[in-house]
């Protein structure tokens, strides 16, 4: 019974990679596996391979991408304002590209998507919501979708939730994220509608008033006594571990079982830190995602790789001087090509995410070793540092930083050019020369090749601020205190 639903599942998804699936197709898909989750009260070990799609071959991989990036690259060349020159200028016939033609495309820069965005939409493409990027580290990005993009994307994000046990129908889900990151939010809402798992918005709120939330206790019907579900950023997941210790919170204060985060780099430090707020036993699930490129996704894996499904994009790691395949091992930016079913109404080719990651230094021997692979994000290109030897990312400096006690959370800092290396000034609780010297410690112990260390107390006294994602704060009506314990958020919302 268990196999013969994935097996259906799976041929669906076949289908479903090769042409759109209708709605009533998806709704049978979501309770066929809803069905199979109850009866078996799990899933199996191939759940989650039914949503990733069927390992392939190399050869066979090359084959349907070259396919499909046809495809993409022919609606582009034919229905979309901006593409049409491009190949025009090249000489390229869209239909017939090898993949030596597509290393000639030029890369489609963040900035020409950002100056006309509606440039990239397909004409005659049913336009049903034209969301913008939350623009944290940058100017924001509109980027267009059809009504049926968004139905099968949280189709398919609720059976992949679903499938990898990170949702369940009894969960209660507490969304703690910007309420302008439209594309996110109705993608989680749309998955918790899907299962019929109840879905908390919370938005980015004091931390406190996000704290009595988690550790409030529910009398709803069929759902989890607490929350158990959360959705946020890595800033402000540190902001809530730091105001929930310093309040005198426990693990046995709350029930959450996993933590979603994502949209900024996630480091061990704060993961360990976490689990000191809502125990050991909290799983946390990251991964990579970009309104741009939505939904193609990367998924981690247990040897710290980002993998991506072949069938549904392309991505190259690329030399971010050259633009040529970045050597394994080096840092590259990434660029991303998002394929037919999923994207038909906003077109990207080659589109420069100007993520940073590393290309994979040798074959990946993990579990996910058959599909394509990056290292895991290390921030953005604006953000990093390039000096003589090689870079200095975000990454590097917010892993040594949020490693360190003395750091609150979610660490506040700048780095800057100095030379042949990186000069950094992070926020401490207390200043003194044991704490400076571990600091230094940890950030030459993640490569980082430190040419000055400035201590401040304040985040005011930064010079170039980290711009973080906690501090697109969302404010509340005054009545609503976290002082005043009684007050809820249904409360102040209301
Ligand atoms: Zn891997």
């Amino acid at each position: 019974m268990l196999l013969t639903a994935f097996a259906q599942i799976r041929f669906a998804l076949a289908v479903a990679t090769g042409r759109s699936l209708p709605g009533w197709a998806l709704d049978r898909l979501i309770a066929d596996a809803l069905a199979t989750v109850r009866e078996f009260g799990g899933v199996g070990p191939d759940g989650p391979e039914a949503v990733a799609g069927p390992a392939l071959d190399e050869s066979t991989r090359r084959a349907v991408q070259l396919r499909r990036f046809r495809a993409q690259a022919t609606r582009a060349a034919r229905e979309t304002a901006f593409y049409p020159p491009v190949f025009a200028g090249l000489g390229l016939d869209p239909a017939k590209v090898e993949w030596s033609d597509v290393l000639r495309l030029p890369l489609t820069p963040k900035e020409s998507l950002r100056d006309d965005p509606d440039a990239f939409v397909r004409r005659g493409a049913a336009v049903a919501l034209r969301t913008t990027t939350t623009g944290t580290t940058g100017r924001p990005t509109r980027v267009c979708f059809s009504a049926r993009e968004l139905r099968t994307m949280t189709a398919l994000s609720g059976l992949g939730q679903l499938l990898h046990g990170q949702l369940a129908p009894e969960d209660v889900a507490v969304m703690a994220t910007s309420s302008r990151a439209t594309l996110g939010n109705l993608s989680l809402a749309g998955a918790c509608a899907q299962l019929g798992a109840l879905l908390q918005p919370v938005g980015l709120v004091e931390p406190a008033l996000t704290l009595e939330l988690l550790a409030e206790d529910l009398r709803l019907p069929g759902k989890k006594p607490k929350p158990s579900v959360l959705s946020t950023y890595p800033s402000y997941l540190g902001l809530l571990v730091e105001e929930g210790l310093r309040r005198g919170y426990r693990p046995g204060d709350f029930a959450l079982e996993r933590v979603s985060v994502g949209g900024e780099v996630v480091t061990a430090g704060l993961r360990r830190r976490a689990s000191a707020l809502f125990g050991e036993t909290v799983a946390f699930d990251t991964g990579y995602a970009m309104t741009e490129t939505f939904p193609f996704a990367g998924m981690p894996c247990d040897q710290g790789h980002l993998h991506f499904e072949p069938s549904h994009g392309l991505i190259e790691v690329l030399d971010p001087d050259t633009g040529v395949p970045a050597a394994p091992g080096a840092v590259g930016t990434l660029v991303v090509t998002p394929f037919p079913p999923f994207r038909k109404t906003t077109l990207l080719l080659r589109y420069d995410t100007q993520d940073l990651v590393r290309a994979v230094a040798g074959p990946p021997t993990c579990r996910l070793s058959s599909l394509p692979a990056s290292s895991d994000l290390l921030g953005k290109r604006r953000l990093a540092v390039r000096h003589a030897a090689s870079w200095t990312t975000p990454r590097d400096v917010l892993e040594a930083l949020e490693a360190v006690p003395a750091v609150p959370l979610p660490a506040r800092f700048g780095f800057r050019d100095a030379g042949d290396g990186v000069a950094v000034e992070v926020v401490v609780r207390e200043d003194g020369p044991a704490i400076k010297a571990a600091i230094a410690l940890g950030l030459e112990g993640h490569g980082v090749p430190l040419r000055g260390l400035r201590l401040v107390r304040d985040k005011s006294e930064l010079r170039d601020p980290f711009p973080l994602r906690c501090d697109l704060r969302e404010p509340i009506f005054a009545a609503a205190s976290p002082s005043s314990a009684s007050v809820g958020l249904s409360a102040g919302g209301g």
